[in-house]
């Protein structure tokens, strides 16, 4: 089985409200990131703040990244972010199909052409699944079949690897608790099922899948000991630079 690389990305969604917080925040991470190896982190602010950083370097262990993109590189569309100009602004990695943003009505096919897109301009594209509901029937487990397999459809074999799965159950989002690790294990053993069934085992075993939900400096060490991820996706703690880089710090060591 290939060594995968562990990764933590920061998805900020629509804050902090002032450029100001932001570079406060974003220099608090960069100073851990940045000494930390055995991690890579990718900080998504919102877009309007990434070039406050465009002055940073940004290598292997710390990255940029975006929330969104527009699924077509021309065009006319009214507040739209092509991908040109995240490219500008030195980002990386761009999270796609947030179920947030699903409920603003993106599709699996908007999802698959933004993935395609962005990986024909030389970005990681994070693609977020997960169910809405965890029936003991496991109706689930074929809604996330269905997500990834729509979602991943317009997306070379050749391209896989440059893919980050991104498993984020909607019901543990801005949540009370997050998924227990020994529950992130079944299910990412069934991703990785589904990604042999449908790629091929090297993919398989290859892949980063990273969970999201409700993670904190409190149960970082039960997902990243008993869920069989590659790291994680941090919402309102990726906010609060101790927090962030306490979970880095335990990815990191594991
Ligand atoms: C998210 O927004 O993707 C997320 C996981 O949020 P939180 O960590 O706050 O649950």
């Amino acid at each position: 089985m290939s060594k995968r690389k562990k990764i933590v990305i920061g998805n900020w969604k629509n804050n902090p409200q002032t450029p100001e917080e932001a570079k406060k925040i974003f220099k608090g991470i960069m100073k851990k990131a940045t000494l930390l190896s055995g991690v890579e982190t990718v900080v998504c602010p919102p877009t309007l703040y990434t070039g406050l950083f465009s002055k940073e370097k940004f290598g292997a262990k710390f990255r940029l990244g975006a929330q969104n993109v527009f699924h077509k590189t021309e065009g006319a569309c009214t507040g739209e972010i092509t991908a040109a100009m995240l490219k500008a602004a030195k980002v990386s990695h761009v999270i796609i199909g947030h179920s947030e943003r699903r409920a603003l009505g993106e599709t699996d096919a908007i999802v698959a052409q933004k993935a395609a897109v962005l990986l024909r301009e030389g970005f990681k594209p994070i693609i977020c699944i997960g169910e809405a509901i965890h029936d003991s029937e496991g109706e689930y487990l074929r809604f996330l079949e269905n997500q990834i397999t729509s979602s991943m459809a317009l997306i070379q074999n050749n391209n896989m690897l440059d893919v980050i799965i991104a498993y984020e159950p909607i019901w543990t989002i801005g949540a009370e608790q997050a998924m227990t690790g020994n529950d992130i294990y079944q299910t990412t053993l069934y991703i990785r099922k589904i990604l042999r069934d449908v790629y091929n085992q090297t993919i398989s075993d290859a892949m980063t899948i990273v969970y999201g939900g409700s993670v904190n400096p409190s149960n970082i060490q039960d997902i990243m000991t008993q869920g069989n991820v590659d790291g994680v996706l941090v919402g309102r703690d990726s906010l609060s630079p101790e927090n962030f880089t306490n979970i880095l710090t335990v990815v990191s060591k594991s």
